[in-house]
C-alpha cells in the first residue's frame, strides 16, 4: 500500500470516491501511464489521425458558427498533449483563420504531465480545473478518456437494502466496508430491486464536470466533445478497472500504482448537460470518426507512405473504428451551446 493511501485509511473506512481521487492524483503525478511501456494506450497515441480529424471537426463547427474572431480552445486531461498537437497541426494547415482565433487552455493537475505538455504545446495556459477558464469568448472543449478517470461512487445491494461501498484497512491491505446504508435517492428506480451483490455506479464528479461545461457553453457559446468508453444508464455492474503494464489488476491492491478507471454512464452525462446545452449522441466512436472523415485521412496518409507504414496506418484506423476494437465500446457525446449549429458526425437529435 502506498503511504498516501495508508494515511487516508488510517482513521477508518473512507468512501470509494475519495479513495479514488487520492489514488488517481498519486498515480498521474508519479507514473508514466501512456505508450507502449506504460499502463494503457489511448486513441491519440494510436494514431495522429484521431487528433487531426477532431481538429477539423472543431474548425468546421467554428466556421459554421460564423467564425467568431476569438475562441478559447480547451482540453481536459490532455495526457501527453498528443491529441491537441495533432489537432492544431491539422487546423493550421486547413483553417488558418481558426488557428489565429484560438487561445489554448489545458486543464491538468499532474505537474509531471504538465511538463510533457509544455514541450509540445508551449503556448498553452494551464489550469487545475475548469473554474479558471476565461469566459470572454466562446469555448471549444475536448476531453478524451478524461471522465473515466474521475472518481466514482459504488452502491451495493445487500440483504436488507443498499449500502455505499467504502474502503478500509484490513490485515492484508485495503478491503471493502459495507457498513453504511446508501441514500436511496442515489439508486435509480429501475435498478432498485437488483439481486444481492449487484453494484450500481455513479460518478458525481463526471456529472459535475459535464454540467459545469454545459453552463459555460450556455453563457459564452461554443461546444464540447467528450469521448470515452461507457454505456447507457442506469446500469448495474462493477466496472472499476485497474491496468498496470497493460494487464488487469485488482483495483484495491494497486491503489495509486495502476491506472484506475470506470465506464462512463453517458445517460447521466447527457442528463447533466441537457438543462443548459444541446446534446448530440452518444454515438459509437467508430461511426463518429468515419462520419467526420477518418477514412479519407487514412487514405491520404497511405498515399504518401511506404508499404510498411501503409499497413500500420490501416491497422491503426481499424483499431480506432472497428466494432471488435475501440469502435463501439467508446462513445462520443457533444454538448453544443444554444444557437450554435449542429456538429458534424452525429445523427440529428430525435424530436
Ligand atoms: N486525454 C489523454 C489522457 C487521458 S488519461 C489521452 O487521451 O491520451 C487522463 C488525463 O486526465 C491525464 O492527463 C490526467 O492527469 C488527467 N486528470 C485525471 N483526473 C484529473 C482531474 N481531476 N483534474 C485534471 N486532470 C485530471
Amino acid at each position: 500500500m502506498i503511504p498516501a493511501i495508508a494515511d487516508l485509511l488510517a482513521r477508518g473506512p473512507v468512501p470509494l470516491a475519495r479513495v479514488l481521487q487520492v489514488a488517481a492524483d498519486h498515480y498521474y503525478a508519479a507514473h508514466e501511464p501512456f505508450g507502449p511501456a506504460g499502463d494503457f494506450v489511448t486513441a491519440p497515441e494510436i494514431s495522429q489521425m484521431f487528433g487531426e480529424v477532431i481538429g477539423l471537426w472543431l474548425a468546421d463547427l467554428w466556421q459554421r458558427a460564423g467564425s467568431p474572431p476569438a475562441v478559447h480552445l480547451a482540453e481536459l486531461g490532455p495526457g501527453r498533449g498528443t491529441l491537441m498537437a495533432d489537432a492544431l497541426r491539422a487546423i493550421g494547415r486547413a483553417a488558418p483563420p481558426f488557428a489565429a482565433a484560438i487561445t489554448l487552455h489545458l486543464v491538468e493537475r499532474s505537474p509531471r504531465l504538465r511538463a510533457q505538455q509544455r514541450q509540445r504545446l508551449p503556448d498553452a495556459n494551464w489550469h487545475d480545473d475548469l473554474g479558471t477558464l476565461p469566459a470572454d469568448a466562446p469555448l471549444l472543449l475536448v476531453a478524451n478518456e478524461f471522465l473515466d478517470a474521475l472518481p466514482i461512487a459504488q452502491f451495493e445491494r445487500v440483504e436488507d437494502g443498499w449500502v455505499m461501498r467504502r474502503v478500509e484497512r484490513g490485515p492484508a491491505g485495503p478491503r471493502w466496508d459495507r457498513s453504511v446504508g446508501a441514500n436511496l435517492a442515489f439508486i435509480p428506480e429501475p435498478v432498485r430491486n437488483a439481486p444481492v451483490g449487484a453494484v450500481h455506479e455513479r460518478s458525481f464528479a463526471a456529472e459535475a464536470v459535464a454540467a459545469a461545461v454545459a453552463r459555460r457553453l450556455a453563457d459564452q457559446g461554443g461546444a464540447a466533445l467528450f469521448i470515452d468508453y461507457g454505456h447507457a444508464g442506469p446500469a448495474l455492474g462493477d466496472t472499476l478497472q485497474s491496468l498496470k503494464g497493460g494487464q488487469y489488476a485488482d483495483p484495491l491492491e494497486t491503489l495509486g500504482e495502476a491506472d484506475i478507471s470506470a465506464h462512463v454512464d453517458f445517460t447521466a452525462i447527457a442528463r447533466a448537460v441537457a438543462p443548459h446545452a444541446n446534446v448530440y449522441g452518444p454515438e459509437a466512436q467508430g461511426m463518429f470518426l468515419e462520419g467526420i472523415g477518418i477514412g479519407h485521412r487514412a487514405e491520404s496518409l497511405k498515399a504518401m507512405a511506404s508499404i510498411e507504414a501503409r499497413a500500420e496506418i490501416a491497422a491503426a484506423h481499424a483499431r480506432l473504428v472497428s466494432v471488435g476494437a475501440m469502435g463501439r465500446l467508446f462513445q462520443a457525446l457533444a454538448a453544443v451551446a444554444p444557437g450554435w449549429p449542429a456538429p458534424a458526425g452525429f445523427p440529428k437529435p430525435a424530436r
